[in-house]
Protein backbone atom coordinates (compact mmCIF):
# COMPACT_ATOMS: atom_id res chain seq x y z
CA UNK A 1 0.00 0.00 0.00
CA UNK A 2 1.27 3.46 -1.07
CA UNK A 3 2.28 5.89 2.38
CA UNK A 4 -0.41 8.54 2.35
CA UNK A 5 2.57 11.26 3.10
CA UNK A 6 5.26 11.38 0.92
CA UNK A 7 8.78 10.27 2.82
CA UNK A 8 10.55 13.47 1.85
CA UNK A 9 7.35 15.70 2.57
CA UNK A 10 6.59 14.11 6.03
CA UNK A 11 9.25 15.73 7.91
CA UNK A 12 7.19 18.96 6.98
CA UNK A 13 3.51 17.68 7.11
CA UNK A 14 3.81 15.31 10.28
CA UNK A 15 4.77 18.54 12.53
CA UNK A 16 2.28 20.76 11.09
CA UNK A 17 -0.42 17.76 11.77
CA UNK A 18 0.80 17.93 15.38
CA UNK A 19 0.32 21.84 15.69
CA UNK A 20 -3.10 21.51 14.18
CA UNK A 21 -3.72 18.75 16.28
CA UNK A 22 -3.16 20.66 19.55
CA UNK A 23 -4.64 23.32 18.14
CA UNK A 24 -8.12 21.70 17.59
CA UNK A 25 -7.89 19.47 20.91
CA UNK A 26 -8.57 21.90 23.32
CA UNK A 27 -11.33 23.62 21.53
CA UNK A 28 -13.04 19.82 21.27
CA UNK A 29 -12.58 19.05 24.65
CA UNK A 30 -14.31 22.48 25.91
CA UNK A 31 -17.42 21.87 23.36
CA UNK A 32 -18.00 18.15 25.34
CA UNK A 33 -17.36 19.59 28.73
CA UNK A 34 -19.88 22.83 27.69
CA UNK A 35 -16.78 24.83 29.99
CA UNK A 36 -16.04 27.29 26.40
CA UNK A 37 -15.65 31.05 27.89
CA UNK A 38 -19.34 32.04 26.10
CA UNK A 39 -21.12 29.64 27.56
CA UNK A 40 -23.73 31.06 29.56
CA UNK A 41 -24.06 28.62 32.11
CA UNK A 42 -20.24 29.08 33.47
CA UNK A 43 -20.33 28.86 36.51
CA UNK A 44 -18.88 32.77 36.95
CA UNK A 45 -22.08 33.70 35.01
CA UNK A 46 -24.44 31.87 36.86
CA UNK A 47 -23.01 32.71 40.13
CA UNK A 48 -22.98 36.55 39.06
CA UNK A 49 -26.66 36.07 37.64
CA UNK A 50 -28.25 34.27 40.93
CA UNK A 51 -26.54 37.10 42.80
CA UNK A 52 -27.52 40.40 41.11
CA UNK A 53 -30.93 39.10 40.97
CA UNK A 54 -30.62 38.24 44.86
CA UNK A 55 -29.55 41.86 45.64
CA UNK A 56 -32.04 43.44 43.17
CA UNK A 57 -34.81 41.80 45.13
CA UNK A 58 -33.86 41.16 48.46
CA UNK A 59 -35.78 44.40 49.65
CA UNK A 60 -39.16 44.35 47.64
CA UNK A 61 -42.08 44.45 49.81
CA UNK A 62 -44.06 43.93 47.46
CA UNK A 63 -47.00 41.25 47.60
CA UNK A 64 -48.42 39.55 50.56
CA UNK A 65 -48.71 36.33 52.30
CA UNK A 66 -52.08 34.14 50.86
CA UNK A 67 -54.12 33.99 54.17
CA UNK A 68 -56.53 31.95 53.18
CA UNK A 69 -55.11 28.85 54.67
CA UNK A 70 -54.60 30.50 58.37
CA UNK A 71 -51.42 28.60 58.44
CA UNK A 72 -49.95 30.57 55.84
CA UNK A 73 -50.46 33.75 57.17
CA UNK A 74 -48.07 32.82 59.90
CA UNK A 75 -44.86 31.83 57.66
CA UNK A 76 -41.50 34.64 57.52
CA UNK A 77 -42.13 36.56 54.73
CA UNK A 78 -39.18 37.26 54.80
CA UNK A 79 -37.90 34.13 53.55
CA UNK A 80 -36.00 34.52 49.78
CA UNK A 81 -33.60 31.99 48.38
CA UNK A 82 -32.70 31.17 45.19
CA UNK A 83 -31.38 27.74 43.87
CA UNK A 84 -30.29 26.80 40.14
CA UNK A 85 -28.92 23.49 40.05
CA UNK A 86 -27.96 22.11 36.11
CA UNK A 87 -28.91 18.92 34.10
CA UNK A 88 -25.73 17.63 35.20
CA UNK A 89 -25.81 17.87 39.40
CA UNK A 90 -24.53 21.09 39.50
CA UNK A 91 -25.68 23.49 42.70
CA UNK A 92 -25.74 27.02 42.78
CA UNK A 93 -27.66 28.79 46.09
CA UNK A 94 -28.32 32.27 47.16
CA UNK A 95 -29.61 33.70 50.25
CA UNK A 96 -32.30 31.31 52.40
CA UNK A 97 -32.52 28.08 50.71
CA UNK A 98 -33.16 25.52 53.90
CA UNK A 99 -36.14 27.49 55.20
CA UNK A 100 -39.14 25.48 54.77
CA UNK A 101 -42.42 26.27 53.03
CA UNK A 102 -45.34 24.33 52.37
CA UNK A 103 -45.16 23.11 48.85
CA UNK A 104 -48.98 23.78 47.83
CA UNK A 105 -49.85 23.81 44.13
CA UNK A 106 -46.33 23.39 42.81
CA UNK A 107 -46.81 19.50 43.88
CA UNK A 108 -49.34 19.29 41.72
CA UNK A 109 -46.69 18.29 38.34
CA UNK A 110 -45.42 15.72 39.97
CA UNK A 111 -48.31 13.88 40.72
CA UNK A 112 -49.36 14.21 37.44
CA UNK A 113 -46.21 12.92 36.13
CA UNK A 114 -46.55 10.35 37.96
CA UNK A 115 -49.93 9.87 36.67
CA UNK A 116 -48.83 9.80 33.41
CA UNK A 117 -45.87 7.38 34.29
CA UNK A 118 -48.42 4.87 35.36
CA UNK A 119 -51.19 5.11 33.10
CA UNK A 120 -49.85 7.02 29.75
CA UNK A 121 -50.20 9.98 28.60
CA UNK A 122 -53.42 9.66 27.06
CA UNK A 123 -55.02 8.48 30.14
CA UNK A 124 -53.85 12.47 31.49
CA UNK A 125 -55.51 13.79 28.46
CA UNK A 126 -59.07 11.80 28.26
CA UNK A 127 -59.93 11.66 32.35
CA UNK A 128 -58.92 14.77 33.08
CA UNK A 129 -57.79 17.22 30.25
CA UNK A 130 -55.13 19.55 29.17
CA UNK A 131 -56.47 22.54 28.92
CA UNK A 132 -56.14 26.10 30.42
CA UNK A 133 -59.37 26.98 31.89
CA UNK A 134 -58.77 30.57 31.85
CA UNK A 135 -60.33 30.79 35.34
CA UNK A 136 -59.33 30.47 39.02
CA UNK A 137 -57.49 27.66 40.19
CA UNK A 138 -59.97 26.94 42.42
CA UNK A 139 -63.21 27.42 40.09
CA UNK A 140 -66.49 25.35 40.47
CA UNK A 141 -67.44 27.28 37.56
CA UNK A 142 -64.87 25.64 35.54
CA UNK A 143 -65.81 22.16 35.94
CA UNK A 144 -69.74 23.40 35.79
CA UNK A 145 -69.61 24.42 32.46
CA UNK A 146 -67.71 22.02 30.70
CA UNK A 147 -69.35 19.02 32.71
CA UNK A 148 -65.69 18.17 34.25
CA UNK A 149 -63.94 17.86 30.98
CA UNK A 150 -61.38 20.29 29.33
CA UNK A 151 -59.51 21.35 33.05
CA UNK A 152 -55.92 20.03 33.72
CA UNK A 153 -53.95 18.32 36.81
CA UNK A 154 -52.75 21.91 37.80
CA UNK A 155 -55.78 23.48 38.91
CA UNK A 156 -57.37 22.09 41.96
CA UNK A 157 -60.43 20.12 40.19
CA UNK A 158 -57.66 18.47 37.83
CA UNK A 159 -55.25 17.87 40.78
CA UNK A 160 -58.21 16.40 43.05
CA UNK A 161 -58.76 13.96 39.72
CA UNK A 162 -54.85 13.29 39.70
CA UNK A 163 -54.74 12.43 43.27
CA UNK A 164 -57.65 9.72 42.60
CA UNK A 165 -56.03 8.35 39.13
CA UNK A 166 -52.35 7.74 41.12
CA UNK A 167 -52.21 3.80 41.82
CA UNK A 168 -52.78 2.12 44.99
CA UNK A 169 -55.41 -0.15 46.59
CA UNK A 170 -56.11 2.42 49.56
CA UNK A 171 -55.66 6.13 50.14
CA UNK A 172 -52.93 4.63 52.59
CA UNK A 173 -51.04 3.17 49.55
CA UNK A 174 -52.24 6.20 47.70
CA UNK A 175 -50.62 8.45 49.63
CA UNK A 176 -47.41 6.46 49.84
CA UNK A 177 -47.41 6.66 46.28
CA UNK A 178 -47.67 10.57 45.87
CA UNK A 179 -45.00 11.18 48.59
CA UNK A 180 -42.70 8.78 47.54
CA UNK A 181 -42.61 10.63 43.91
CA UNK A 182 -41.96 14.42 45.50
CA UNK A 183 -39.52 12.63 47.38
CA UNK A 184 -37.52 11.45 44.54
CA UNK A 185 -38.17 13.96 42.03
CA UNK A 186 -36.51 15.99 45.43
CA UNK A 187 -34.00 13.33 45.94
CA UNK A 188 -34.41 13.32 49.88
CA UNK A 189 -37.59 12.02 51.76
CA UNK A 190 -40.13 14.57 52.46
CA UNK A 191 -42.48 15.20 55.47
CA UNK A 192 -45.31 16.91 55.61
CA UNK A 193 -45.89 20.33 57.92
CA UNK A 194 -48.63 18.94 59.83
CA UNK A 195 -49.60 22.42 61.24
CA UNK A 196 -50.43 23.65 57.93
CA UNK A 197 -52.26 20.10 56.43
CA UNK A 198 -54.96 20.87 59.60
CA UNK A 199 -55.23 24.09 58.68
CA UNK A 200 -56.79 23.71 55.40
CA UNK A 201 -57.96 20.47 55.82
CA UNK A 202 -60.35 22.13 58.65
CA UNK A 203 -61.55 24.63 55.90
CA UNK A 204 -61.27 22.91 52.52
CA UNK A 205 -65.24 22.32 51.58
CA UNK A 206 -64.61 24.36 48.19
CA UNK A 207 -62.43 21.31 47.07
CA UNK A 208 -64.43 18.55 48.87
CA UNK A 209 -67.62 20.45 46.14
CA UNK A 210 -65.38 20.33 43.29
CA UNK A 211 -64.15 17.17 43.75
CA UNK A 212 -68.25 16.02 44.33
CA UNK A 213 -68.86 17.95 41.37
CA UNK A 214 -66.23 15.78 39.20
CA UNK A 215 -67.89 12.64 40.90
CA UNK A 216 -71.34 13.78 39.44
CA UNK A 217 -69.77 13.72 35.92
CA UNK A 218 -67.59 10.70 36.32
CA UNK A 219 -64.75 12.60 36.54
CA UNK A 220 -63.45 11.39 40.06
CA UNK A 221 -61.82 8.01 40.07
CA UNK A 222 -61.88 7.38 43.67
CA UNK A 223 -63.98 8.18 46.83
CA UNK A 224 -63.73 12.51 46.41
CA UNK A 225 -63.38 12.70 50.08
CA UNK A 226 -60.28 10.94 50.76
CA UNK A 227 -59.04 12.28 46.95
CA UNK A 228 -59.43 15.51 48.32
CA UNK A 229 -57.77 14.69 51.47
CA UNK A 230 -54.45 13.31 49.93
CA UNK A 231 -54.09 16.27 47.63
CA UNK A 232 -54.76 18.49 50.76
CA UNK A 233 -52.04 16.49 52.77
CA UNK A 234 -50.00 16.38 49.21
CA UNK A 235 -50.05 19.76 49.13
CA UNK A 236 -48.86 20.65 52.87
CA UNK A 237 -45.63 19.13 51.74
CA UNK A 238 -42.75 20.78 53.32
CA UNK A 239 -39.53 22.08 50.41
CA UNK A 240 -37.14 24.56 50.75
CA UNK A 241 -35.46 26.34 47.87
CA UNK A 242 -32.83 23.98 47.24
CA UNK A 243 -35.48 21.22 47.12
CA UNK A 244 -37.65 22.70 44.62
CA UNK A 245 -34.64 23.33 42.59
CA UNK A 246 -34.00 19.70 42.45
CA UNK A 247 -37.02 18.99 41.54
CA UNK A 248 -37.42 21.13 38.34
CA UNK A 249 -33.75 19.80 37.42
CA UNK A 250 -34.84 16.41 37.19
CA UNK A 251 -37.46 17.40 34.97
CA UNK A 252 -34.72 19.17 33.45
CA UNK A 253 -32.73 16.55 33.05
CA UNK A 254 -35.31 14.45 31.24
CA UNK A 255 -36.37 12.54 34.52
CA UNK A 256 -33.22 11.08 35.74
CA UNK A 257 -32.67 13.24 39.21
CA UNK A 258 -29.20 14.69 38.56
CA UNK A 259 -28.40 15.32 42.18
CA UNK A 260 -29.17 11.05 43.38
CA UNK A 261 -28.57 9.75 39.41
CA UNK A 262 -31.84 8.12 40.36
CA UNK A 263 -34.54 7.42 37.48
CA UNK A 264 -37.60 9.41 38.61
CA UNK A 265 -40.03 9.56 35.43
CA UNK A 266 -39.03 8.78 31.84
CA UNK A 267 -38.48 11.20 29.47
CA UNK A 268 -41.76 10.85 27.35
CA UNK A 269 -42.91 11.73 30.60
CA UNK A 270 -41.12 15.07 31.44
CA UNK A 271 -41.86 15.51 27.63
CA UNK A 272 -45.86 15.90 28.38
CA UNK A 273 -44.81 17.46 31.60
CA UNK A 274 -43.65 20.23 30.24
CA UNK A 275 -46.70 21.92 28.16
CA UNK A 276 -49.56 22.12 30.79
CA UNK A 277 -46.68 23.78 32.99
CA UNK A 278 -45.96 26.27 30.15
CA UNK A 279 -49.85 26.55 29.69
CA UNK A 280 -51.22 26.58 33.21
CA UNK A 281 -48.33 26.39 35.64
CA UNK A 282 -49.14 30.19 36.89
CA UNK A 283 -52.41 30.82 37.55
CA UNK A 284 -54.10 33.71 35.84
CA UNK A 285 -50.95 35.08 34.38
CA UNK A 286 -49.32 31.61 33.34
CA UNK A 287 -49.56 33.45 29.67
CA UNK A 288 -47.43 36.60 31.01
CA UNK A 289 -45.15 34.63 32.96
CA UNK A 290 -44.47 32.54 29.62
CA UNK A 291 -44.51 35.01 27.18
CA UNK A 292 -41.41 36.64 29.33
CA UNK A 293 -39.76 33.68 30.16
CA UNK A 294 -40.37 30.96 27.83
CA UNK A 295 -40.01 28.34 30.25
CA UNK A 296 -42.59 25.82 31.88
CA UNK A 297 -42.84 27.18 35.39
CA UNK A 298 -45.24 26.40 38.27
CA UNK A 299 -46.21 28.49 41.72
CA UNK A 300 -47.88 27.36 44.90
CA UNK A 301 -49.64 29.79 47.39
CA UNK A 302 -46.57 28.62 49.96
CA UNK A 303 -44.48 31.07 47.87
CA UNK A 304 -42.79 28.84 45.73
CA UNK A 305 -42.02 28.82 42.53
CA UNK A 306 -39.86 26.38 39.93
CA UNK A 307 -39.12 26.68 36.79
CA UNK A 308 -37.44 24.35 34.39
CA UNK A 309 -34.94 25.07 30.96
CA UNK A 310 -35.26 21.90 29.24
CA UNK A 311 -32.04 20.07 28.82
CA UNK A 312 -30.17 22.80 30.89
CA UNK A 313 -30.75 23.30 34.38
CA UNK A 314 -34.16 23.67 36.99
CA UNK A 315 -34.23 26.60 39.02
CA UNK A 316 -36.02 27.64 41.93
CA UNK A 317 -37.22 30.46 44.31
CA UNK A 318 -38.90 30.49 47.70
CA UNK A 319 -40.40 34.01 49.06
CA UNK A 320 -43.79 33.56 50.35
CA UNK A 321 -45.66 37.25 49.49
CA UNK A 322 -47.84 36.90 46.58
CA UNK A 323 -49.31 39.22 44.15
CA UNK A 324 -52.92 39.67 43.16
CA UNK A 325 -52.42 36.75 40.86
CA UNK A 326 -51.04 33.94 43.40
CA UNK A 327 -47.89 33.57 42.78
CA UNK A 328 -44.54 35.07 44.53
CA UNK A 329 -43.32 38.05 44.03
CA UNK A 330 -39.92 38.24 44.08
CA UNK A 331 -39.62 34.71 42.43
CA UNK A 332 -41.07 35.95 39.52
CA UNK A 333 -38.90 38.95 39.32
CA UNK A 334 -35.67 36.64 40.35
CA UNK A 335 -36.45 33.89 37.57
CA UNK A 336 -37.24 36.35 34.78
CA UNK A 337 -34.22 38.57 35.69
CA UNK A 338 -32.10 35.23 35.68
CA UNK A 339 -33.16 33.66 32.57
CA UNK A 340 -32.56 37.17 30.70
CA UNK A 341 -29.23 37.80 32.23
CA UNK A 342 -27.91 33.83 31.11
CA UNK A 343 -29.99 34.61 27.52
CA UNK A 344 -31.59 31.26 28.20
CA UNK A 345 -35.36 31.15 26.69
CA UNK A 346 -35.03 28.42 24.91
CA UNK A 347 -36.93 30.85 22.41
CA UNK A 348 -34.19 32.86 21.99
CA UNK A 349 -33.07 31.25 18.53
CA UNK A 350 -29.97 32.48 16.78
CA UNK A 351 -30.07 32.56 13.06
CA UNK A 352 -27.48 29.96 11.37
N1 LIG B 1 -53.85 23.63 48.75
C1 LIG B 1 -54.12 24.86 48.06
C2 LIG B 1 -55.58 24.91 47.65
O1 LIG B 1 -56.14 23.90 47.32
C3 LIG B 1 -53.21 24.95 46.88
C4 LIG B 1 -53.32 26.24 46.21
C5 LIG B 1 -52.17 26.61 45.34
O2 LIG B 1 -51.01 26.58 45.71
O3 LIG B 1 -52.50 27.00 44.20
O4 LIG B 1 -56.16 25.95 47.64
Amino acid sequence: MKPFIHFRTAGLIIPMLLISACCIQPVNAQKKSGKTSNDPLSKEKIEAAITEAYNLYKNDTEGKNADYIKELANVDPNIFGIALITADGKIYTMGDVSSMVSIQSVSKVFTMAKVIEEQGHQAIQDKIGVDATGMRFNSIVAVELQKGKEINPLVNPGAIASSSLISGQDSVAKWKNILDIQSAFAGRPLTVNWPVYVSEAGDNLRNQAIAHLLLAYNRMYFDPVQSTDLYTKQCAINVNAKDLATMAATLANGGVNPVTKMKVVSPETVMYTLPVMATAGLYDDSGIWFYNSGLPAKSGVGGGLLAVCPGKFGIAVVSPPLDAAGNSVKAQKSIRYIVEKLQVNPYLIQPK
